[in-house]
């Protein structure tokens, strides 16, 4: 079933949500959890700065949006930035099978770890995605680095 889905519409969902935390004025990166016939499961933004959360990332958020389910090998993450550690180690301990990422130029997130480890990755290079977090990074550093922590060695 994951042929029929189009990466590029499930992404849209999550560019929308990344636009909404920067409406916010907060990091505008966004999420959204889909069935493998792209079904929308939950859909959310980090909300670091809204919430005064620093664990509240994007994916964190579709997730819990989404709810609980009794397993997660036939959902998809879609997220507008390649994932952080933290975010990257949800998408393993419950078992989500497929992460599409908007764009991984602007941070090298965990996606390459979670391909070793099995999950299917489609990096689709979206030009929208990183001229949102292009233009953050250069507009409100600090918060980007408070974000973001010290980066783990990779
Ligand atoms: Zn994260």
């Amino acid at each position: 079933m994951t042929r029929v889905i189009d990466p590029a519409r499930l992404l849209s969902v999550a560019r929308e949500e990344a636009e909404l935390g920067k409406a916010e004025g907060g990091v505008p990166i966004g999420a959204a959890l889909f069935d493998t016939t792209g079904v929308l499961l939950g859909r959310g933004h980090n909300r670091r700065v809204q919430d005064g959360d620093p664990s509240m990332h994007a994916e964190t958020s579709a997730f819990r949006n989404a709810g609980r389910r009794p397993h997660y090998r036939d959902t998809i993450m879609v997220t507008t930035l390649s994932p952080c550690w933290y975010c990257s180690g949800l998408v393993r301990q419950f078992g989500i099978g497929r992460v599409i990422i908007g764009e991984a130029a602007t941070f090298e997130g965990g996606h390459g770890w979670l391909e070793e480890h099995g999950v299917e990755i489609t990096l689709l290079d979206d030009p929208a995605c990183t001229a949102l977090m292009t233009e953050f990074i250069r507009d409100r550093p600090e918060l980007w680095f408070e974000d973001i922590g010290v980066p783990a060695e990779n």
